[in-house]
């Protein structure tokens, strides 16, 4: 028996700052990965799509140049260059990860395999086993397979596989119209491929106002991606060279490749959970509380593994709270639910967002003030010809405190910024009509939308 003082399982996102944190504390820490360090976003998440995303980008820019008085003929993707300079960028941060971890001394091990649960804080892996007073959970998610009636007789591909692709799809038909759909849907058809997505929804991105939806799907739709919006795949079949999915209307949608983006499920099978005393939900999540806390004493889990939001700034913000609630006891305690999580989806327009948005500050029963406003009407937009898109705020009609906003435009993965340090520090929208923004900017623009709200149309 190994004996420890943190036991940390997966390298994902907050792992890798959690490790050597621990060890600058003076605690020895054995980190388990059974895959490459780094998880999902390094791996075939993040990092990789958006890789890719630049390079659809750099061809759907050449392509449609035209419109700035720019001819190019003859664009061409090579996907297996794209392909390979996505996998030398993913090697250096696996390779920079590594690094990290080795600089944090012999208190930092790392071993690369399979870990799960024997007992009580005890844990097998490699052969060995080890225990600790303290448990570490950080497992992530991968794609959900659906139980598709002919699914196991017909090629399929997930986040990861489809990022290996070397030749390009004549025809990629997409399972599923969430962040992961739309972005690789877009990204392959701005390689050359045919897309279609076929989402059960009535809207892509269902959990998003049917205004913004609107918006991504119609920038889809004008690049040539076939939308099957409302439509439940029923089953799926090989017909010779192709892929069939058969949809609830009785209609076929006839592909060349089938990638499932139909959600993520929670990397706990093969953990062992019961033997540790660790609870899981009816989806395999495990079950915490608003500070990490398992229902196994010494047991804490983050990241994708509690079931959401799963991204990469929540994870590693996870390793922060529990850190300071581990090893700060004097800190006053952050609970994982008292936090402004923002999201980007990124398309092009992009989608990004925190808070509120009108559906769900309707479904709450809170009371909003909201102002929308075309991206169309911002200068710089109209100069650089990017005008698709549609903003929207939610403030709090007493007290100008910000509740959400919903900006798909571009670059708006990085103009929702411009709210979150407001709402860290508690400061209202006032403080954004005040502000003198730069002409012509993008994030002008984002001050524009909050002088449309009604409260500033006469002081704005
Ligand atoms: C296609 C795609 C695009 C994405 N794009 C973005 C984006 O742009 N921005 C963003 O914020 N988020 C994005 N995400 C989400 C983001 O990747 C995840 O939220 C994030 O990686 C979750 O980190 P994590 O720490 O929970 O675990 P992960 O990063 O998933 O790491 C878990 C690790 O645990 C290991 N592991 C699991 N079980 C065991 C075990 N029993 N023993 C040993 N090791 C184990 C796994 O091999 C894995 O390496 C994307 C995800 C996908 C799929």
């Amino acid at each position: 028996m190994q004996e420890s003082d943190v036991l940390i399982v997966g390298s994902g996102q907050a792992a890798k700052p959690l490790a050597p944190r621990f060890a600058a504390a003076g605690l020895r820490v054995v980190l388990f990965e059974r895959a490459e360090l780094g998880g999902t976003c390094t791996n075939t998440g993040c990092t990789p799509t958006k890789t890719m995303i630049a390079s659809a980008r750099a061809a759907h820019v050449a392509r449609t140049g035209a419109r700035l008085g720019v001819h190019s003929s003859d664009v061409t993707v090579d996907l297996e260059e794209v392909v390979a300079r996505k996998d030398r960028l993913v090697e250096e941060w696996r390779a920079g990860i590594a690094r990290h971890l080795a600089a944090a001394g012999e208190r930092v091990r790392v071993v690369r395999a399979q870990a799960r649960f024997v007992g009580d804080r005890r844990l097998d892996a490699g052969g060995d086993t080890y225990h600790a007073p303290l448990v570490i959970l950080d497992v992530g998610a991968r794609a959900e397979v659906p139980p598709l009636p002919g699914l196991a007789s017909v090629p399929w591909l997930d986040n990861a596989s489809l990022l290996a692709v070397r030749e390009l799809p004549s025809h990629l038909m997409v399972l599923g119209g969430g962040y992961i759909g739309c972005e690789m849907g877009q990204m392959f058809r701005r390689f050359g491929a045919s897309v279609t997505i076929i989402h059960r929804g009535e809207h892509l991105l269902s959990r998003e106002d049917p205004d913004a939806s609107e918006a991504i799907e119609g920038a889809l739709r004008r690049e040539g991606i076939e939308l099957r919006l409302r439509s439940a795949a029923q089953s799926v079949a090989r017909e010779g060279d192709a892929t069939v999915v058969r949809l609830a209307d009785g209609s076929r949608v006839r592909g060349s490749h089938l990638l499932l983006a139909l959600g993520r499920r929670p990397n706990t099978d093969g953990l062992g959970c019961e033997a540790g005393g660790v609870a899981l939900d009816e989806r395999g999540y495990v079950e915490a509380d608003d500070y990490y806390a398992t229902t196994a004493s010494g047991v804490y889990a983050v990241g994708d593994v509690l079931g959401g939001p799963q991204f990469t700034h929540t994870s590693w913000d996870d390793h922060r709270l529990l850190f300071d609630l581990l090893m700060s006891p004097h800190k006053p305690r952050r609970s994982r639910h008292a936090r402004t999580i923002p999201y980007t989806v990124f398309t092009d327009p992009q989608l990004a967002g925190f808070g509120h948005n009108e559906t769900s500050a309707r479904a709450k029963g809170v009371a909003f003030e909201a102002a929308t406003m075309p991206f169309g009407d911002v200068a710089r937009a109209i100069e650089v010809d990017e005008t698709a898109g549609t903003m929207k705020i939610l403030v709090d009609p007493g007290s100008e405190k910000l509740l959400g906003a919903r900006l798909v435009g571009a670059e708006a993965g990085e103009l929702v910024h411009i709210f979150l340090p407001l709402l860290q520090a508690g400061i209202g929208a006032r403080s954004i009509v005040d502000a003198e923004f730069v002409h012509p900017t993008f994030a002008e623009g984002v001050q524009s939308l909050v002088m449309r709200l009604k409260r500033y149309a006469l002081t704005g």
